[in-house]
Parts: C-alpha cells; sequence; structure tokens
C-alpha cells in the first residue's frame, strides 16, 4: 500500500480508502459490510469515509458497529463524518441542516455517538451553504478541534474561491482552516482536480480524499451493453443517477476504453481506477464497492500503473477528449 500526506498536513492516509455511500445500511447486509471493511484494512486501507445522510445515519450505525466489533487499534485508522444534507426526508427541521453553527455542532455529536467513536479525524463540510456566513462555519470547526471532537476539517464540492475565503477568514483570526477537499474526480469529471483546483494546490495546498472514481460503476463497462441487474443504479429513488450517468457520451467513451484496457492487459475498473491515481494531487481515492469480488479486484490498481506511460495517457485523453482547458492557457 502507499501512503501520502494528506495536502500540508502531517497525516498519512493510504492512497486508496474506502467508502459507505449507497452501500452500508443500504444496498448490501451488514454481513457483506463487515467483509469489505476488514478486506481493506488487512490490506493496508487506513481511511474509512462516512456522512450524515448516508442511509440517513444507518450507514454510520453499520460502520461503528464493524468498528467496535473488530477492535482495531484506534490509532490505526481515520474515520471521517460528513455535514450539511442533515438525514434527510420531508419531515427535517429548517435547523438540522446546512453549515451554521447549531447544525455542524449536533452533527458532530450524532455522528460521533453512531460511529461510537471518541473523535472524528476529518470532517467534511459535504456541500457550500449559500446561506451561512463562511467565517461562522470556520470558526465553529476551529472550535471542534480545540475541543478534541475532529481532528482536522475540509470541504466537498466547494469552489476555489470559497475555499479561498475560508483560508482568509482563518488567517485573519488565526484559526485551523480547511485542510481537505473532496471532489468528484475520475475519467468522466475533471474539472476541479485539473483545473480549478490548481492553483491551491500550489499555495495554500489541499489533500483531496477523491470520490466515485470509477462514476458509480460506469467506468467498469458494466453499462455497455445493456443495463445488468443487481447493481446501484436499480436502487430505487436514484433515478437521477441513472440518468446522469448514463449518457450516451459517456459510454461512447467507456466502450473505447473498454478496448483500449484490454489490448493493454487489464481491466476496464482497474484503467479507471489507476489513471485516477496517476494524477499527485489526489491524496486519496475513495473506492466503493457492493461485492467483496469487487475490492479484492481494485486492490490490484497499483500494479497497473506502471502501464501507464506517457503514451498510454495521452492515448486515453485521445480517447476521452474531454481534458478540461485551464482558461489561464487560452
Ligand atoms: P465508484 O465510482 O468507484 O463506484 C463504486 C461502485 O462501482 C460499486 O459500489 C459497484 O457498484 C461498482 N464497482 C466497483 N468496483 C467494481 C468492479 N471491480 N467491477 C464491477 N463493478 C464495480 O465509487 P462510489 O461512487 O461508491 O464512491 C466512493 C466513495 O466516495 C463513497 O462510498 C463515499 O464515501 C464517497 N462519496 C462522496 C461523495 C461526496 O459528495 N462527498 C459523493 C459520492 C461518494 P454496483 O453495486 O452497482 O456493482
Amino acid at each position: 500500500m502507499e501512503y501520502k500526506n494528506l495536502g500540508k498536513s502531517g497525516l498519512k492516509v493510504s492512497r486508496i480508502s474506502f467508502g459507505s455511500w449507497l452501500t452500508f445500511g443500504k444496498q448490501i447486509g451488514d454481513t457483506t459490510a463487515e467483509d469489505l471493511m476488514t478486506i481493506a484494512y488487512d490490506n493496508g486501507i487506513n481511511f474509512f469515509d462516512n456522512a450524515e445522510i448516508y442511509a440517513r445515519g444507518q450507514s454510520e450505525i453499520v460502520m461503528g458497529e464493524i468498528l467496535k466489533k473488530k477492535g482495531w487499534r484506534r490509532d490505526s485508522y481515520i474515520v471521517s463524518s460528513k455535514a450539511f444534507f442533515g438525514l434527510g426526508g420531508k419531515d427535517l427541521p429548517i435547523t438540522a441542516k446546512g453549515l451554521n453553527r447549531k447544525h455542524l455542532v449536533e452533527a458532530c455529536e450524532q455522528a460521533l455517538q453512531r460511529l461510537q467513536v471518541d473523535y472524528l479525524d476529518l470532517y467534511f463540510c459535504h456541500r457550500p451553504d449559500k446561506e451561512t456566513p463562511i467565517e461562522e462555519t470556520v470558526w465553529t470547526m476551529h472550535n471542534l478541534i480545540q475541543q478534541g471532537k475532529i481532528l482536522y476539517w475540509g470541504t466537498s464540492e466547494w469552489s476555489a474561491q470559497e475555499i479561498m475565503e475560508a483560508h482568509m477568514i482563518a488567517k485573519q483570526y488565526n484559526l485551523i482552516g480547511p485542510t481537505m477537499e473532496q471532489p468528484q474526480y475520475n475519467m468522466l469529471h475533471r474539472d476541479k482536480m485539473e483545473v480549478e483546483y490548481s492553483q491551491i494546490f500550489k499555495t495554500v495546498g489541499l489533500g483531496t480524499t477523491i470520490w466515485s472514481p470509477l462514476a458509480s460503476g460506469v467506468l467498469t463497462g458494466k453499462y455497455n451493453d445493456g443495463f445488468p441487474k443487481d447493481t446501484r443504479l436499480n436502487i430505487e429513488g436514484l433515478e437521477w443517477l441513472k440518468d446522469t450517468s448514463l449518457a450516451e457520451a459517456h459510454l461512447e467513451r467507456v466502450r473505447n476504453l473498454t478496448s483500449f484496457s484490454q489490448e493493454l492487459g487489464t481491466t476496464m475498473p482497474l484503467l479507471g481506477l489507476s489513471w485516477c491515481l496517476k494524477n499527485d494531487n489526489v491524496s486519496t481515492m475513495i473506492l466503493g464497492a457492493s461485492k467483496t469480488s469487487q475490492l479484492e479486484e481494485n486492490l490490484k490498481v497499483f500494479d497497473v500503473i506502471p502501464l501507464l506511460t506517457d503514451e498510454v495517457m495521452e492515448k486515453i485523453d485521445t480517447i476521452l477528449n474531454n481534458k478540461p482547458v485551464d482558461p489561464a492557457f487560452l
């Protein structure tokens, strides 16, 4: 396993990590969840990602039970939660969501209880909150760190401008600013990681815990020729994900990449994952899996990275034809 500092922090995170969105407490049983976490941990994965909204809190409950049962040393793994959406649902009070002080503090307490841990290693603002001043969020995160309830705080899907505003406020008041961001990054979604954050990586520094490295499974090639049963895109209520994921332009790219992966002597999932890790600004890539066989395959990603020579990366770019252009170089 390879490890990397999380941005400019001293925290060493495994370059691949494991998350529970749509799976724990929802798509898979608790025994499979335990098997997956065990395989991950036994192979050197030291970061487990979660959020209050995942299965409306149930995902954190399942993960907390597993952490307790396994009895792994608390200093051997990193666990996260994210706040913003609350627990979802129609009856959610307006005070139970967002990045205001009340919700961030309460969501942290609730995550600690569900995960059965004394502190969260990483605590993310799951989305920007246009209705809360960033100053209030920065102060709250700083105070949670001072109280020992969280160790590092970060953002998810914030713009570069919002991240820099948080840094400016932190600097102004001598507070601890954000360490990491959790953006989507994969062969089909490249802008934030390859263009938008490029200055932040060089200046204040930014650890990244990238999500959906396989674009929810589309980059495995499993949707190339139809729609298999027993996948997340069949989950009720996820029609939005199905519609956005299965755009013909995406599928066309993946069909061509699947042929190329075979020429290279690897598989489409491993090509998609190894391509993400070629980006040095990726601190850790969060894997998702609904079956142990998927995780076992994905753990072989480090074997494929040497195949990705400059020439191969260029060929992939030609097939993808979606390389984002930095406006500074137009
Ligand atoms: P991926 O894009 O890698 O999708 C994972 C899914 O792809 C699996 O559950 C499985 O789906 C399929 N799959 C994975 N490997 C294989 C394989 N080898 N062969 C065939 N199918 C495979 O990641 P996720 O979308 O799950 O995201 C990873 C993590 O990122 C989440 O758990 C969460 O922690 C985080 N995340 C954060 C978000 C944010 O807003 N901050 C948003 C989304 C995710 P199937 O069951 O369909 O077969």
